[in-house]
């Protein structure tokens, strides 16, 4: 899927399904990789590249294929879409949190427009500040429409 909104951070190799919930993630950069992933998991890997699940309810944040999953509590922050932390961040680039997205959701400059203004003014870093690699314009927005 593209982004037009953003940086990139787009793999355009295969949905693999996450050994844990079988739902189909993404695949990450390999520098979103290198700047999230545990390098004794990144060791295991071997290179192989790794995929990032999607589902707000499963544990896992990467797999690699055949491998080992790593879990979002083995990571050095909080994974927002995973998180039920209100001080969790959602916008990685401009420290934005789910409670800052929800207290502005009704308000006539949501979370999302300022993000959106961000990116064209700043640029952002969404593939190694966002652990799932990829704008978070879509997750956030989807949290803002409830
Ligand atoms: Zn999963």
């Amino acid at each position: 899927m593209a982004h037009p909104d953003c940086c990139g951070g787009d793999d355009d190799r295969d949905p693999l399904a996450c050994p844990v919930c079988g739902e189909r993630g993404h695949g990450v950069d390999a520098s979103t990789a290198t700047s999230f992933v545990p390098a004794v998991h990144l060791d295991e890997a071997g290179g192989g590249g790794f995929w990032f699940c999607d589902t707000p309810g499963c544990a896992v944040a990467y797999y690699p294929p055949g491998g080992t999953p790593v879990f979002a509590g083995e990571i050095d922050i909080a994974v927002g879409i995973k998180s039920p932390d209100p001080a969790a961040l959602w916008c990685y680039c401009f420290g934005i949190t789910r409670q800052a997205v929800r207290e502005r959701m009704a308000s006539t400059d949501p979370a999302s427009a300022e993000i959106a203004r961000r990116i064209r003014a700043e640029g952002c870093d969404c593939v190694t500040k966002n652990p799932s690699g990829q704008c978070c314009l879509g997750a956030i927005r989807a949290l803002e429409a409830g």
